[in-house]
């Protein structure tokens, strides 16, 4: 028999097509990357997962991995010893602004670059390799299933990385990084390198959405109060300057990349990712926007909803 949800996703596909956009360019391997791949997934909380177009095709975080690295800060670091470092205002400004706070040097939240390479500080580990394989394995643990980084887009990021690079040594100088920046700056590049698919992120979404119990495996990642500052700045900065049009027209918790993915959460119900690279003038994939708008419409998820 056919399944309501699966049908009404597939529905939905067809009728939000090809958006226009274009491919990211400033990292030169995502540049490469086929426009009009596209996957749809829905995960609820308890397990269930439904897919439209290539699920399992693998592409590299990039911002998504925002969140889930604030969540390990947190997790590693507590809540006033990560507040300290990062706040928690939006800043209208683009991802990479070079934006921190006159005086203090705090970055405005950890959803752009400034902040997210500051939560990457606050993972704890004995060394380099200690403190990214603990990410690697911390995002493979919301995803149900081991991760890899991958090389290619690595290489290629880091050897262009020169605006990052740069936030990471203002960083120092402000001692909001309080060790090398070049460490730092390589295990952000690495943990926006790591390779996922469409599939994974709903999946990762859902462990949100699920009080930061995996609905797969049953782990609890994340305490359940700790989930609660992680939505909170994923809804007023995770999309990226436009992050206010999303409140008003989606009205969830959610995370793009420049890759082309976008994560929704929907707390107690389901996490929802798609990816299809082609980007909209804020950086946020154009097509994904688009069905976003329109389950939110079609489902009343919008968070805000009075029916
Ligand atoms: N690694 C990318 C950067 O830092 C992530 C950008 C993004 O997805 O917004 O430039």
């Amino acid at each position: 028999m056919r399944n309501p949800v699966q049908d009404y996703l597939e529905q939905i596909v067809e009728q939000c097509g090809a958006a226009g956009g274009e491919v990211a360019a400033y990292i030169p391997e995502l540049a490469a990357a086929d426009p009009d791949r596209f996957a749809l997934c829905l995960a609820t909380v308890d397990g269930q997962v439904y897919e439209v177009g290539q699920a399992e095709h693998r592409f590299s975080i990039q911002s998504i991995s925002k969140p889930f690295t604030y969540a390990l800060g947190l997790h590693d670091q507590g809540v006033e010893t990560v507040a300290r470092k990062v706040d928690v205002e939006p800043s209208g400004d683009a991802f990479n602004e070079i934006s921190l706070a006159p005086g203090s040097g705090r970055p405005k939240n950890p959803m752009i670059n400034a902040g997210a390479i500051t939560a990457t500080s606050l993972v704890a580990g004995d060394d380099e390799d200690d403190r990214f394989g603990r990410a690697l394995d911390w995002f493979g643990a919301f995803a149900g299933r081991e991760l890899e980084v991958d090389e290619g887009v690595y290489g290629s990021e880091l050897a262009t990385a020169h605006r990052n690079r740069a936030i990471a040594h203002m960083l120092r100088e402000f001692e909001i990084l309080e060790d090398d920046p070049e460490e730092v700056l390589r295990r952000y590049v690495r943990q926006c390198s790591i390779a996922v698919d469409t599939r994974d992120l709903a999946l990762m979404a859902a462990t949100l959405a699920n009080g930061g119990r995996q609905p797969r495996t049953g782990r609890q990642l994340l305490e359940a109060h700790l989930v609660e500052h992680v939505l909170s700045v994923m809804t007023t900065c995770g999309m990226y300057d436009a992050a206010g049009d999303w409140v008003s027209a989606v009205g969830m918790p959610a995370k793009s990349g420049v890759s082309g993915g976008i994560i929704g959460v929907l707390p107690g119900q389901v996490g929802v990712a798609v990816f299809s690279p082609r980007l909209d003038a804020h950086g946020n994939s154009a097509r994904g926007v688009a069905l976003f708008e329109r389950m939110s419409r079609d489902m009343e998820m919008h968070l805000m909803h009075v029916s």
